[in-house]
């Protein structure tokens, strides 16, 4: 029997990103409409209009306004014969094209630098951790046993979890949804997993922030180095990084685990409240993560909210800038080609650390550039030219 011919698999699934978003740029032939860099999801229609402006507030400044609004555009990107967006509307936003547009003539829109887990890698060749990402990958081998070994030790996991199982009591998300998934018998082990807001594969980023310094988790406490319940590597003062503290951790099950680590939905620092970004997690948007968290026990420390805000605004990068690839950064073999993956999403090297700066709308790969488009104050009010920039908050 004759072999089949193979051929390369299909994947005609579409982006869950289905809002594209536009602005005015100015040009000699008056505005242009011009594609940013910015791409939203309706969430299969299920987000709400308040939710997608908390997310562009995260992202976007109107400057000399008091806001912005949308305005939705037909296939042919011109204005739909339909009352703007604003923060106020009711319902759930459709998926489609939008004009991001000040609320006052005169207003300028500028995109605001949100800190990401990545930032640290587009700082230049100075950064240590950037020669150490490509030689890894060159290597075809990854990081080393040994590497891994000192970012994350086996029994230091085992620690880890053991105290989160303490603190949590079961996947704080499936807990939080009203799921009653608590780690009930000692051999439940494979039901949930110690995960890291920070990651070890970031032990840089870690390092350069100064993260060691926001821990207080007694038990990777080098003062106690001598006590026999201390982290492992923290008793044979291995460990002064503290990236295995409590303060890092969540418990969650498997499921959760994934989807955090691909940040389809992340956790608000300032009220717990979970923030989806993908529909598979649509549910668990503004569901509460409740205790343990609200206590403040010196022996199992809740999350640290700087680390939970970098996941948060890394999250809303990853769901609204990029290509929109799904991806993940775990901590086996592939971590630093994940890195660098990252990396490729960032923005061009020539924007880097500047701290306001024209938004890149003639030169940003991945963005659609709109040709001019006969975008005039006669078929579209008047709409002054709105010079874009991106500006540290
Ligand atoms: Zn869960």
């Amino acid at each position: 029997m004759q072999s089949p011919i193979l051929h390369k698999v299909p994947n005609t699934f579409p982006s869950i990103r289905d809002i594209r978003l536009y602005t005015l740029t100015p040009s000699e032939s008056g505005p242009k409409l011009t594609g940013t860099d910015l791409h939203g999801s309706s969430m299969k229609g299920q987000r709400s209009i308040s939710d997608f402006f908390h997310i562009l507030d995260c992202l976007i400044l109107a400057v000399n306004a008091d806001g912005y609004k949308l305005q939705q555009l037909d296939d042919d990107h011109r204005p739909l014969a339909v009352p703007p967006i604003e923060r106020s509307s009711a319902g759930n936003i459709a998926a489609g094209s939008y004009l991001i547009e000040s609320t006052v003539e005169g207003g300028e829109i500028v995109q605001r630098w949100i800190p990401t887990f990545f930032d640290f890698l587009r700082a230049g060749t100075g950064s240590p951790s950037k020669p150490k990402a490509k030689k890894a990958r060159h290597d075809g081998s990854g990081s080393t046993a040994s590497e891994k070994l000192d970012r994350d030790p086996t029994d230091d996991s085992q620690s880890f979890k053991m105290r989160l199982i303490n603190r949590d009591k079961g996947c704080v998300v499936c807990l939080a949804a009203g799921i009653q998934e608590f780690y009930e018998f000692r051999e439940d082990s494979n039901r949930f997993e110690g995960a890291r807001i920070i990651d070890v594969a970031l032990n840089e980023l870690w390092d350069t922030r100064g993260y060691s310094a926001l821990v207080s988790d007694p038990f990777t406490d080098p003062t106690n180095a001598d006590n026999p319940f201390a982290s492992p590597t923290t008793r044979t003062k291995k460990d002064l990084r503290r990236i295995n503290s409590l303060e890092n951790g969540i418990l969650l099950c498997p499921r959760h685990h994934k989807d955090y680590d691909h940040f389809r939905f992340a956790i608000s620092p300032k009220t717990h409240k979970i923030f989806s970004f993908h529909p598979a997690t649509i549910k668990l948007q503004g569901v509460k993560v409740k205790a343990p968290w609200d206590g403040q026990d010196v022996l199992y420390p809740p999350p640290h909210s700087e680390f939970l805000e970098t996941h948060y605004s890394t999250s809303i990068s990853r769901a609204m800038k990029g290509d929109g690839d799904d991806r993940e950064l775990d901590d086996d073999d592939d971590d630093y080609e994940e890195l660098e993956d990252y990396e490729e999403l960032s923005e061009p090297e020539e924007c880097q650390n500047e701290k306001v700066r024209i938004w890149l709308h003639d030169s940003l790969s991945g963005s659609e550039i709109m040709s001019s488009l006969d975008f005039t104050a006669e078929n579209k009010g008047n709409i002054e030219t709105s010079p874009l920039g991106i500006i540290s908050v």
